[in-house]
């Protein structure tokens, strides 16, 4: 298995919400993409762990991903320990990614900075070759942090236009979260009211670059441009 783009987050649907519509987007483009979700949720209002990974597992084939996993930590109270870095870190020499994409490094969620975190050094201990001998060393070339819910200038937007719908059935595959029925149902929103919101935040930054819905990344490291003249977004 050797992935172009792998996106880990805390919870099934965090995907979803923050870059699934780049993950189908590099799929459509030939990519091979995948999802690595830490906990199952299980600390949530609604749905059973079974639930919520059967139902990301329906969200996958929206996302047109080739490989999803769930590693089954403690939600809610993910810890950034070596065991669990150990484990993410093997998962990621297994997956072999060129790109990561990770949550922001602030989040009001804790397991949503976390995971940030501990993908970040589980990324960097891959490519330790001592770490375990019996596996192939392998160290992702980008890491791009989701920045959706992060009130941060992006240092990109990906145009998800073509992709908006897509991603929405992927999230309504959460029949356990955005159902119109169930225990705590007041505290949900309903579909018409996520779409209104989901579709708002993508015009937000759809925006940023003049197109209708986008996704926000941040990275680290300065950007390369080799063509200032093909450059995109209008200045003035
Ligand atoms: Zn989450």
């Amino acid at each position: 298995m050797s992935l172009d783009v792998l996106a880990i987050a805390a919870h099934p649907d965090d995907i979803e919400q923050t870059c699934g519509g780049t993950l189908i987007r590099m799929a459509e483009m030939g990519y091979r993409t995948g999802a690595l979700d830490l906990t199952a949720g299980d600390m949530g209002t609604r749905g059973s762990p079974e639930q919520r990974v059967a139902e990301s597992e329906a969200a996958a084939k929206h996302l047109l991903l080739r490989w999803r996993g769930n590693l089954h930590f403690p939600d809610a109270r993910l810890e950034n320990d070596l065991a669990a870095r150990m484990t993410l870190a093997r998962k990621i020499r297994e997956l072999r990614p060129r790109v990561v994409i990770l949550p922001y490094w602030q989040a009001r969620h804790p397991d949503h900075y976390r995971a940030g975190e501990m993908g970040y050094e589980a990324c960097f201990l891959a490519g330790l070759k001592k770490l375990d001998e019996s596996t192939e060393p392998h160290r992702p070339f980008k890491i791009l942090y989701s920045s959706v819910y992060a009130d941060v200038k992006p240092s990109f937007v990906v145009d998800i236009g073509a992709q908006f719908e897509r991603r929405m059935a992927a999230l309504l595959s959460y029949a356990s979260q955005y159902g119109e029925t169930g225990a705590g149902s007041d505290l949900f929103p309903q579909e018409a009211e996520i779409r209104e919101r989901l579709g708002a935040i993508a015009r937000f930054y759809g925006n940023q670059i003049g197109v209708k819905y986008g996704e926000p990344f941040v990275v680290k490291e300065a950007m390369q441009i080799d063509d200032i003249v093909a450059m995109p977004v209008r200045s003035i």
